[in-house]
């Protein structure tokens, strides 16, 4: 029988497989942990709940953990999510301290979980504290920022720099995210998983059943943005680019998203973009529940194009979801979406509602670039932005780590 990784071949190819069991050799058994704060919702989860069953084949020993508080918790976490992209948030003392308190239950929970471990992966800021409430660490501790932090707003930045100096290494998805800090930092963008659900191959029939099943005209060209309900994502931008493109193209939006487990904000965003929306008929908001993964994959596929319209973004799954679809993205000129929107070839990268109007008209009135483009940007995520490629770069890292300064080392 084959196993799960010898899946990936007819994608990858063997030699890609190969080389992530030679890789693997040397940290079979090795005690992995991962800690972030939501089972689902939001890019972490998403990557993690793929990443880990290879990192398990491969022979390592790997567990999923997650942080977990009370209200006042996800309020101080958003608001580290909000200000370490840039925005000037205040944070209540009281919220502080329900971060920290959090921490420290959670380090307590895991006693020999944490002491054990030979690899912690930290996820974004939300555990970071839990490296100094394990005293008798024996492993190494690394902390994975998922977010944009290319313009950090300093006094959070100041607070959280000061639990991130003690790992021993962190990993940002883009080189303008990275810090001054005391220790290496690599950097490694996310991947998405070619054969998810999400992701995989659908029936025809499953793609053109949205069009009934969300009340969508088949005849006319539908443009797509899926996203938390988070300001960062710039969804009323995207109501704004549409009405603006509708002038001259009939069209029809929808916006899909859904709350994450550790968001507090996702209910007002939603209220302000059906706001936005009035009762546009030709602006569907979907509210999906956490595991719609197909519905969102047969969604990507039906699209004429897809928008990704945030101001600010670590990386963007869903650009990378899109493109494998072989479509287009019109994205907001930031963050890690600049990786994958090579402007004029994947996608376009604008700046304002308007620019993004005008590349919706361009592109559904030159369908011949439109599938180019998306052809383009279907093999750029093959050559870059694939699961195996994510898991060889952490099993380098893990490689590199074990070794320390060794001037050589013999891989398989
Ligand atoms: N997603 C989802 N349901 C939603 C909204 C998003 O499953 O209602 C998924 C989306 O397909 C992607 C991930 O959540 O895999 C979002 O990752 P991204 O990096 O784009 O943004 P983040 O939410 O981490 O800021």
């Amino acid at each position: 029988m084959s196993t799960s990784l010898e899946l990936y071949e007819p994608v990858v190819g063997e030699r890609v497989i190969r080389q992530l069991r030679q890789l693997s050799e040397g940290l079979r058994g090795l005690k992995i942990l991962h800690v972030n704060s939501t089972r689902s919702g939001g890019g972490v989860a998403e990557i993690l709940d793929r990443f880990i069953p290879l990192q398990k084949e491969l022979g390592m020993d790997v567990r999923w953990e997650v942080v977990e508080g009370e209200e006042d918790f996800y309020k101080c976490t958003k608001a580290f999510h909000n200000s370490l992209q840039g925005s000037p948030v205040e944070i209540p003392e009281a919220h502080i301290r329900a971060y920290e308190e959090a921490n420290a239950r959670t380090a307590e929970r895991l006693g020999p979980v944490l002491e054990e471990a030979d690899f912690v992966f930290i996820h974004d800021p939300q555990p970071a504290p839990l490296l100094n409430l394990c005293s008798q660490r024996k492993g190494k501790w690394i902390w994975r920022c998922h977010i944009d932090v290319s313009r950090p707003y300093r006094p959070t930045w100041k607070y959280l720099r000061k639990f991130v100096e003690a790992y021993d290494a962190s990993i940002f998805s883009l080189p303008d995210f990275a810090q001054a800090l005391p220790h290496p930092q690599y950097i490694i963008p996310p991947s998405i998983d070619p054969l998810s659900t999400k992701n995989m191959e659908l029936d025809e029939d499953e793609v053109q059943a949205v069009y009934g099943r969300f009340g969508l005209d088949e005849k006319r060209p539908l443009i797509l943005q899926v996203s938390r309900f988070d300001r960062f994502k710039d969804p009323i931008g995207v109501i704004r680019a549409y009405r603006l493109a509708k002038n001259f193209v009939p069209l029809q939006l929808v916006l899909a998203g859904g709350g994450a487990a550790d968001d507090p904000e996702g209910t007002a965003v939603l209220q302000e973009v059906r706001t936005a929306a009035k009762d546009d008929p030709d602006i569907h908001i979907l509210d999906l529940p956490p595991d719609a993964h197909r519905i969102i994959n047969a969604l990507q596929r039906a699209a004429d194009l897809v928008l990704q319209k945030s101001i600010k973004e670590g990386f963007g799954l869903v650009v990378t979801e899109a493109m494998w679809k072989g479509k287009p993205v019109i994205g907001g000129d930031v963050g890690g979406i600049r990786l994958q929107v090579i402007n004029h070839h994947t996608g376009f990268l604008v700046g304002t509602p308007e620019g993004a109007a005008l590349r919706i008209r361009y592109l559904l009135h030159h369908r011949d670039r439109l599938e180019e483009m998306g052809r383009k940007a279907k093999d750029l995520v093959r050559e870059s932005f694939l699961l195996t490629r994510h898991l060889r770069e952490y099993l380098t890292l893990m490689v590199a780590l074990t070794h320390g300064s060794d001037e050589r080392i013999e891989l398989g």
